[in-house]
């Protein structure tokens, strides 16, 4: 009885080692991805493209310009944005590749194709429309949609556009929206969605 006891007990504790040497080995590796990734200066995948991005305002706006900065930046190194595809967005001071604009609509309107109602993309320009910060659009509001996650969904949009995509119409994996469907003007009977679904994770300009 007493050595089938010592046996179970021993068994135990190689067993406990065991575990503790493979928690210590998994830790390890984690630590070991951890600092690759940092080398590397990303967090889960390979950065195949380094854009920098400077934040201005340009025209009578009525918003506030830092919250608009730190939105812009907070949703583009989102790991559920364009970082997916590669893209890392660095923000600098001034004299970025990409410049992100909070603009009055008589700004946006002076450009051709754009209106003042709307954002608008205008390479190496992403502007974004002072009111539609402040008020999303009818059909985000009807559809009971966020003010922030519209936020996130027109600089991801805008700067997909940067990015070199154009707009699609289809529905995307789910019924959701893909983040380059214009969900400003109306959502087409998909689900409100910020951000790039699994097949717009390309980029062809702006790197
Ligand atoms: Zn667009």
């Amino acid at each position: 009885m007493i050595e089938g006891l010592i046996t179970l007990v021993v068994a135990h504790e190689v067993a406990s080692q065991k575990v503790i040497l493979e928690k210590t080995s998994e830790e390890y590796k984690t630590l070991q991805a951890k600092s690759e990734a940092q080398k590397s200066g990303s967090s889960s995948r390979a950065v195949k493209y380094n854009i920098t991005f400077d934040v201005a305002t340009r025209g009578a706006i009525k918003a506030d310009a830092s919250e608009f900065a730190s939105v812009v930046e907070n949703t583009l190194t989102d790991s559920r944005g364009w970082i997916r595809a590669g893209v890392k967005f660095k923000k600098v001071a001034s004299g970025g590749k990409l410049h992100v604009i909070l603009a009055s609509g008589a700004e946006i309107d002076k450009y051709n194709g754009c209106s003042a109602e709307l954002s608008c993309t205008v390479f190496p320009l992403v502007l974004i429309n002072d009111t539609r910060w402040l008020k999303a659009t009818d059909s985000y509001d009807n559809a009971g949609l966020s003010l922030s996650s519209y936020r996130q969904m027109v600089i991801n949009h805008e700067v997909g556009h940067y990015l070199g995509h154009d707009h699609v119409t289809a529905c995307g994996a789910g019924g959701l929206a893909p983040v380059m469907l214009q969900q400003s003007t109306g959502l087409r009977g998909c689900k409100g969605n910020s951000w790039p679904l699994d097949n717009e994770l390309w980029v062809t300009r702006g790197y």
